[in-house]
């Protein structure tokens, strides 16, 4: 079995106020009172899989970095937050240089509560700020405006975050060039120090599918959100980011060290109501209701690591679904790429004696290179970069 002694440890917070109008995440509204049971579960499981974690390797797991993502974790209080962390740091080898990334809604944070998230250790904050126009925000149903991200930011450094993340979305139905490059000027503006710009899914089940089909609102216009990447891409570029991941920008260091690690197809254990997890050759999900987490970690566990009591569905991963995963992920790499040497080293087999056939296609395409022993996106690729990855699969 392949085990690596490292892995990113994704911890998943299944909780919102209210739900906004494009969003499928695994969460809940109206839980609330569930948070300090489920902050206990949490620490349990990461108790569980740490515990095997340790048997499997002979010691403690180094754990790379931590990251709340939800839901919104910012609804935790600290006292649950540090309860986690603790457990975090009593089950697994973590470096006082780790990062550990929140996921916050601007509306929910104030100054002492960003204090007490920062001393416990958090150093990294990434706001869903998705629109700086207000007709924007009310289309997506999001409960803040600008001007609550721009003071979730400054009480952000005032409390001693160095490392502050915005999310912005284009390809909404009724946003414009203008008013995209308005909500992009605005988060400049705010000197942050790594942006994740996303392109809109109406995904199914969601209220706005439901408007798109009512005819409510218009499909976004695919041409129109291509040229809203573009200028994004211009623009970051003009202003010296680095665009190392399709959808990310950063200042120079400030690469998402946790995301790196999805991008670079490496171990994360993933806990928490329906987080996903990779490691130990094995894919995983746990189940997602929260209220059914806290029944099945309550029943113990008899899973082999990575898995834990709340575990619902497993299956080991084959080396073509590695090697497919691998070309997906590292692809996504826009500076990195894929490195040819090492994947020959992975898999024992080059990348183009599996796939030489489609790379050779798409390097007629325009849409990848290979450049200095590692395979590309070319420029024309970023934003196809879609009808690249299916090919893989
Ligand atoms: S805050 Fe985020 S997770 Fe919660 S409902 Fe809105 S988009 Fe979904």
């Amino acid at each position: 079995m392949f085990m690596s002694d490292t892995v990113s440890l994704y911890l998943h917070i299944p909780f919102c106020r209210h739900r906004c109008a494009y969003c499928d995440f695994n969460t809940y509204t109206g839980l609330g009172d569930l948070q300090h049971a489920y902050a206990e579960a949490l620490a349990g499981e990461i108790a569980q899989v740490g515990q095997a974690g340790r048997q499997e390797a002979g010691a403690p797991l180094h754990a790379r970095t931590v990251f709340f993502g939800g839901g919104t974790p910012s609804l935790m209080t600290p006292a649950d937050l540090g309860l986690i962390l603790q457990n975090v740091r009593e089950q697994f080898d973590l470096a006082s240089t780790a990062e550990i990334t929140m996921e916050a809604n601007p509306g929910t944070v104030d100054g002492p509560y960003l204090e007490a998230v920062r001393a416990l250790g958090v150093n990294r904050l990434s706001f869903g700020m998705q629109s700086a126009v207000e007709a924007e925000l009310a289309l997506l149903e999001r409960s803040h405006d600008y001007a609550t991200v721009q003071e979730a930011v400054a009480l952000s450094r005032a409390a001693g975050f160095d490392n502050v993340s915005l999310d912005l979305i284009y390809g909404l139905p009724g946003q414009t060039l203008d008013s995209w490059r308005e909500s992009l000027n605005a988060a400049l503006a705010l000197a942050p120090d790594h942006l994740s710009l996303y392109c809109l899914t109406i995904e199914p089940g969601t209220p706005m599918q439901r408007w798109l089909l009512e005819g409510r609102i218009a499909a976004p216009d695919p041409d129109l959100a291509s040229e809203q990447y573009d200028l994004a891409c211009a623009r970051l570029a003009a202003e010296g980011w680095e665009h190392y991941e399709i959808s990310n920008w950063a200042r120079p260091g400030r690469a998402c060290r946790h995301n790196l690690t999805y991008w670079r197809n490496e171990p994360y254990l993933g806990l928490g109501a329906g987080a996903h997890g990779y490691a130990g050759s094995t894919r995983y999900e746990n189940v997602k209701q929260p209220r059914t987490y806290l029944r099945r970690l309550g029943e113990g566990n008899g899973a082999p690591y990575p898995l834990s009591g709340a575990a619902a569905a497993a299956h080991r991963v084959s080396d073509e679904e590695a090697m497919s995963d691998t070309m997906i992920t590292q692809l996504r790499l826009l500076v990195e790429g894929l490195d040819v040497d090492a994947f020959a080293r992975r898999f024992e087999r080059g990348v183009r004696e599996v796939y030489g056939e489609t790379i050779e296609q798409l390097e007629g395409w325009g849409l990848l290179q290979e450049r200095d022993g590692r395979l590309l996106l070319t420029e024309r690729g970023w934003f196809l970069s879609n009808q690249v990855f299916y090919r893989f699969l």
